[in-house]
């Protein structure tokens, strides 16, 4: 803590006041050290995918290109990794639009069963290989739900590309939507690995992974649910997890809501 004082006197007078100033300066400190910690993490971040990146490419370089079966494995590698470090980079330059205010909102009224059956449907295209089954809890009326489409969109790409990637074959993903009073819940459950108690404040964490190299293996940058908050937030919603280690996870999303409110008019 950092005290400032002045003293208040009239003209040439008694001094009849006192004023102190406090500065908390641990909380610019925390500041100062998170800023330090999110510049090493992005370093490491970005130095890994380098890393591997030079050493197939030496490899390919020291005759494994020659090799017809080694040769499209290595450069395979080096094609994904770079593409993580694409999707880094965009997560990263989305994250530092939020950090200065410079993110534009565009609100609209949006029919969020819609908006989520078409997510759905096009998770359920691309990821045909592993036969996940998804289940719809929907209301079949129009819900609307003043919101920027973009933005929560790439909020519910963020959930359910998680729940796919944290789900085993054959899985089970099921998105529901509960409507109350004045919010509504969208929440998307899965049969997958499950996060332990203790890790589950810490998923809204950048750069937070409960198990790194498996994360990582997955393409996760460790920063899709910091975004996902984020973006819910800016809609004065709420996001949240629940989780059993082995069992399955259910992430919420809950967003204001009126029910009279129809397209474009709100009551
Ligand atoms: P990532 O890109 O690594 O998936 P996220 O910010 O989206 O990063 O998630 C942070 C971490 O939370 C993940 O690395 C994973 O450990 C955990 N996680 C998120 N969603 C799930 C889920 N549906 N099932 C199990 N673990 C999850």
């Amino acid at each position: 803590l950092e005290a400032n004082f002045s003293v208040i006197r009239n003209e040439d007078g008694p001094v009849n006041g006192l004023i102190t100033v406090l500065h908390d300066v641990t909380e610019k400190e925390t500041i100062e050290r998170e800023r330090r910690e999110f510049v090493a993490n992005v370093s490491h971040e970005l130095r890994t995918p380098l890393t591997t990146m030079r050493s197939y490419l030496e490899a390919l370089e020291d005759g494994a290109m020659e090799d017809e079966n080694i040769g499209p494995r290595f450069l395979q590698v080096t094609q994904n990794e770079t593409e993580r470090m694409i999707r880094l980079v965009n997560d990263l330059l989305q994250l530092s639009k939020m950090d200065s205010d410079d993110l534009k909102m565009t609100f609209e009224m949006t029919d969020l069963g819609e908006l989520l059956h078409q997510i759905s449907e096009r998770f359920e295209m691309i990821t045909k290989d592993k036969n996940i089954g998804f289940n719809k809890d929907i209301p079949m009326h129009p819900l609307y739900v003043d919101m920027d489409k973009d933005k929560m969109t790439q909020v519910f790409d963020n959930i359910v590309s998680n729940a796919v990637k944290y789900s085993p074959d054959g899985g089970q993903i099921t998105i529901q939507v509960i409507t109350r009073a004045k919010a509504i819940d969208i929440e998307v459950t899965d049969e997958g690995v499950g996060i332990p108690k203790d890790s589950q404040p810490k998923v809204f964490d950048r750069f937070y992974r409960v198990d790194k190299a498996r994360a990582r293996n997955l393409g996760g940058t460790g920063l899709g649910l910091a975004i996902a908050k984020e973006l819910v937030e800016s809609h004065d919603g709420y996001i949240s997890i629940d989780s059993e280690w082995q069992k399955g996870t259910t992430v919420s999303v809950t967003l204001p809501y009126s029910v009279h409110e129809k397209a474009g008019v709100s009551e």
